[in-house]
């Protein structure tokens, strides 16, 4: 492990480092810290959780420290770091960040990014900021609002830069690196070494030290992957049966569809159970106090879309519920990196329905791994699976149910709840409350936009051109989850 020591931070960075607790640094630091001080291109491939931000904000601030004053000039506070993130949510994550390590020094920092007013950003980057996180969009409009100018900036990170691409934010992306200095440094940052990546990279960093610190790919051996079979009208069932199965306190859950995610934790909410949505069309404010509430354990699951949950600096968490396979394997990788960080066991239950077969072949190539089906027994002896025949092609059957099952599947839910006997998820207890019938699950399915590929305060005017595997047809949308809670299942 190495010592903070060994990089001799200037005293404001150590003293900063000291307090928030970190003793060693990450495998990310260690390699990138000494690369980004000697002021050459950084390629790196990690994901969060690694400590990537302090790997390049802790280097940068030091490099820039020399520029320190407390004059009240704006002209003495250009912006000398620029950091672009694809969403809002990891855009103030890292700025949080940043502006913890830098609160020893005179070192000003701000974050822009959509879905607020622009007007309090823009008194803020009038008063000159050495320091500037923000997602592409938003920089642009000020950028052409002329609230900000690019001109002395020595450093830029583009930070998850895999998903900055797969959003779309390429041409923004080009427009914003012309505005930049050519003599810089440059840092990307991706937890994929996609083809696009390295043709990104060709273009805008020169002769780029690659630091890898784990596998492009690598899932982590500390995860436990479960794949069950199950249909799509018993994935509800299946979530809660195995939540009370393993015990489990506190959950990521991740669907589709900002469609799919809003019902499901409308549904589950429903049955009692704590949870909160995470998605392109919830507003910043509740989409922070979701994730405070999540973090402060007063929710149990978080119900999340990959674009919402992309980077989310939520350690710990015990499980990864896949309620959906997700479209791009990559995807897979991301979601359950929230399970098992930094040693800690973690679980991860993906619910494999008939139609998922292609996209669990690209997740089993990417991941290098054969994937086993298992199929689910309830405790009433019903069980939800089907078979993924030799030739690939996937037969849905039930088996093991019993007749009142195969007539009344909301009669045969609430009898396997009860059977459970589970009054308690996790440690804490959940009634199933007499679920009022909402309106919104008898409502006929309405197709919404494409699967969420960008967040909504950022993709009105913004290309939206998710790389989606030539091979994978888009799901239809999950959008009647439900419906056989009021009919017949054929
Ligand atoms: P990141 O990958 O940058 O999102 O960081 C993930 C988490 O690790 C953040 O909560 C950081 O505060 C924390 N962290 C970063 N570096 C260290 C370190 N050297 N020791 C302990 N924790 C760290």
């Amino acid at each position: 492990m190495s010592s903070f020591s060994n990089i001799q931070l200037a005293p404001v960075l150590a003293r900063a480092v000291a307090e928030m607790g970190y003793e060693s640094m990450t495998p990310i630091q260690a390699q990138a810290i000494p690369v980004v001080l000697s002021g050459q291109d950084v390629m790196g491939a990690a994901q969060t959780g690694t400590g990537k931000t302090a790997a390049f904000a802790l280097p940068l601030l030091q490099r820039i420290l020399k520029h320190e004053n407390t004059s009240t000039s704006p002209a003495r506070h250009p912006v000398r770091a620029l950091v672009l993130l694809p969403t809002r949510e990891l855009a103030d994550q890292v700025a949080q960040q940043v502006k913890l390590y830098a609160k020893y020094s005179q070192v000003r920092s701000a974050v822009v990014f959509g879905g607020m007013d622009m007007k309090p950003q823009t008194l803020e980057l009038k008063k000159g900021v050495e320091v500037l996180v923000a997602t592409p969009g938003r920089l642009l409009d000020h950028i052409e609002a002329k609230n900000v100018v690019l001109n002395q900036v020595e450093y830029v990170v583009l930070d998850e830069a895999d998903r900055m691409l797969d959003i779309g934010f390429l041409p923004d992306l080009q427009r914003i690196l012309s505005f930049l200095p050519k003599q810089r440094t440059t840092l990307l940052f991706s937890a994929t070494f996609s083809p696009e990546i390295k043709r990104l990279a060709s273009s805008y960093l020169q002769n780029p030290v690659t630091i890898e610190v784990a596998r492009p790919n690598e899932t982590a051996s500390t995860v436990k992957q479960h794949f069950y079979s199950v249909l799509d009208d018993d994935k509800r069932r299946a979530l809660k049966h195995l939540i009370l199965k393993n015990g489990i306190t506190q959950a990521f859950v991740f669907v589709n569809s900002k469609l799919g995610c809003a019902r499901l934790a409308r549904s589950l909410e429903h049955d009692g159970l704590k949870t909160s949505a995470l998605h392109g069309d919830k507003s910043q404010d509740e989409r922070l106090k979701a994730l405070d509430a999540f973090k402060s354990g007063e929710v149990d699951l978080l119900i999340c879309t990959d674009v919402a949950a992309r980077g989310l600096d939520i350690k710990d968490v015990p499980a990864v519920f896949n309620f959906d396979v997700p479209y791009n394997a990559e995807d897979y990788v991301h979601r359950i990196g929230r399970t098992g960080r930094a040693g800690a066991s973690g679980l991860a239950i993906s619910f494999v329905s008939p139609t998922d077969t292609k996209l669990i072949g690209d997740i089993e190539k990417l991941i290098k791994t054969k994937v086993d089906l298992e199929a689910l027994e309830f405790d009433d002896g019903f069980s939800s699976r089907h078979s993924r025949d030799p030739s690939g092609e996937s037969r849905g059957f039930r088996e093991g149910s019993d007749a009142r099952n195969r007539r009344a599947p909301r009669e045969a839910f609430d009898h396997s709840h009860k059977s459970m006997g589970a009054s308690s998820f996790g440690q804490r207890s959940y009634e199933k409350k007499s679920a009022p019938r909402d309106p919104f699950f008898d409502k006929p399915y309405e197709s919404s936009a494409a699967p969420e590929q960008l967040p909504s305060w950022e993709a009105a005017d913004k290309p939206t051109s998710r790389s989606i595997s030539a091979n994978i047809k888009p799901k239809r949308k999950v959008a009647a989850l439900f419906k056989t809670e009021t009919q017949t299942p054929t």
